[in-house]
């Protein structure tokens, strides 16, 4: 039996510069999931960052010392519109107030899951079935909760550098974001990369508002070196992650 080579996107929040970040995927054939927080449509806040960190997400009335710290929008695109914007893209939940995960009750965690369900299915009109962690922490009762709840996957924010498929879908970690100093290396890896013994899966994450930071490897010119070079390769499957896990499960357990 062959195994396949996945290569997907995940991008966190449902915020205005995902539409710039939807052209250069749309120019480079290649897919996306996009992870949305039902009870925020439409919220304008902003993040505070340094360098290539960004550290603090501040509603629109924070005083912060604005000489201090750098910011840039984090406004999310209202409910109405999300359905055109992210049209042919996969749309996952992130939590429905951004509420981290860790920590938190299997009660309460369960009630976010319904309430972002809900809202995201509704507006979108698709199935909710991948799950993104806020702040990026993970818990053993979250990952049971989605497993219970049929989703096929929750991504933590913490980077593996690695390609193998991980033990645990419901806690995985993603293999580097956009803004890596070693994405280019990990490109040429997963390129030359053989899918012998098993499936493969290179799984990239970010914040497109990280785009607007303009440095060496967090920019939208970055983003798109990024994608040329990922892009139009033979033996390369380019999916959404849904699709991914829900392939590479049929695959483990063919009928
Ligand atoms: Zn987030």
């Amino acid at each position: 039996m062959s195994h396949k080579k996945y290569f997907t996107l995940s991008f966190d929040d449902g915020i205005e510069q995902d539409k710039k970040l939807i052209e250069l995927l749309k120019q480079y054939g290649l897919q996306c999931t996009f992870n949305l927080n039902g009870g925020l449509l439409g919220e304008k806040n902003y993040v505070a960052y340094a360098g290539e960190i960004g550290f603090m997400n501040l509603p629109p009335r924070a005083k912060i010392r604005r000489s201090l710290f750098k910011t840039v929008n984090q406004y999310r695109i209202p409910a109405d519109e999300i359905a055109q914007v992210y049209a042919g893209f996969e749309i996952a939940a992130h939590a429905f107030m951004h509420e981290p995960f860790k920590g938190a009750s299997a009660e309460k965690i369960n009630e976010s899951l319904d309430k972002d369900r809900e809202v995201l299915s509704r507006f979108t009109n698709q199935p909710i079935t991948g799950f993104a962690y806020p702040g990026g922490f993970s818990s053993e009762i979250a990952g049971k909760c989605l497993e219970k709840k049929g989703f096929l996957f929750g991504r933590e924010a913490f980077t593996s550098d690695s390609f193998a498929w991980p033990a645990d879908p419901f806690r995985y970690k993603p293999t580097c974001s956009h803004k890596s100093k070693n994405v280019f290396e990990l490109i040429d890896k997963f390129l030359d990369a053989e899918a012998e013994n098993e499936d493969l899966l290179f799984m990239m994450w970010g914040h497109s508002y990280e785009f607007d930071y303009g440095t060496e490897n967090s920019s939208l010119e970055h983003m798109e070196r990024v994608f040329e070079k990922i892009s139009g390769h033979n033996g390369i499957i380019y999916c959404t992650n849904s699709f991914a896990f829900a392939d590479h499960a049929k695959n483990k357990n063919p009928k």
